[in-house]
């Protein structure tokens, strides 16, 4: 069975320290995916961090973690953050950045980090750059998938999540092996509540008017990469990588 990083200190923040850390990286890579929801990034998240040795920073995964949480053991706003996340709406960005700021030790971390659904409103965008400023840290690229809407919403309707390791596997696209079950660590697969009919259209609006303008955001400051997200999830893969090391040469 492949081994895969526990991310704890990211899930659960506070004290908690993670079993399996992170190699330290020469060049420790720095990097921000975008992307509509359905569009993939968890999926290159994955395939990033077990090439770069960075690790996959998914603030959507901190709540889905504390979802499973009793709710004596979750502050009052992370409660709040779990039912807008249910209805597929943005938690308010107020919660998200306390929730990041607790997690410095993590942008710290000498692996690098690959950061999927944060930033995702320009405030938070905003937030971030003094966060790695305060750090004397910078971000290499900020790597955004693009797809036609219709391609989206099949993509977000066939996904299925493990409970425990955290991978995504998809019922056309990518099944897992043996169907219903991890690859990684044999958990029972699951779709998430935010993934049905209802909620993909909240969260499609919740993109449109809040997430997109990013990309005008870092365009900006010339550290955005567009990569067509149609095809296998190893074409996408193989497009990022040939599109860092373009920029890499550049810079
Ligand atoms: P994701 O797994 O990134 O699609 O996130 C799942 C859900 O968590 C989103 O639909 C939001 O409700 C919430 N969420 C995750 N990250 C953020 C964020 N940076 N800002 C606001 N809400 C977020």
């Amino acid at each position: 069975m492949e081994t895969k990083r526990d991310r704890k200190a990211w899930l659960k923040g506070g004290a908690a320290v993670c079993d399996i850390p992170a190699e330290p990286q020469q060049r420790p890579r720095r990097l921000v995916l975008l992307g509509a929801p359905g569009v993939g990034k968890g999926t290159q998240a994955e395939l990033l961090a077990a090439s770069l040795g960075a690790c996959h920073l998914s603030t959507g995964d901190i709540f889905r973690a504390a979802k499973g949480l009793d709710a004596c053991d979750r502050t009052p706003a992370l409660s709040a953050a779990i039912e807008h996340m249910k209805r597929g709406e943005l938690v308010p960005d107020k919660t998200v950045l306390a929730l990041v700021t607790e997690r410095l030790r993590c942008l710290r971390c000498e692996g690098g980090f690959l950061l999927d659904g944060f930033p995702r409103t320009v405030a938070q965008a905003e937030a971030l750059e003094n966060l790695l400023q305060s750090q004397a840290l910078k971000l290499d690229a900020v790597i955004s998938y693009d797809l036609p809407l219709e391609q989206i919403v099949s993509r977000l309707s066939g996904r299925r999540t493990c409970p425990d390791c955290k991978s995504v596997f998809h019922v056309e696209a990518r099944p897992p092996r043996t169907e219903g079950l991890c690859d990684h660590c044999g958990g029972k697969l699951y779709q998430r509540e935010d993934d049905r009919p209802e909620s993909i259209r909240v969260r499609m609006h919740a993109y449109e008017t809040s997430t997109a303008p990013l990309a005008d955001f870092y365009q900006r400051r010339k550290l955005l990469t567009a990569i067509p997200a149609d095809g296998a999830p190893e074409d996408i893969f193989q497009r990022t990588l040939h599109a860092l090391q373009n920029g890499r040469r550049k810079s």
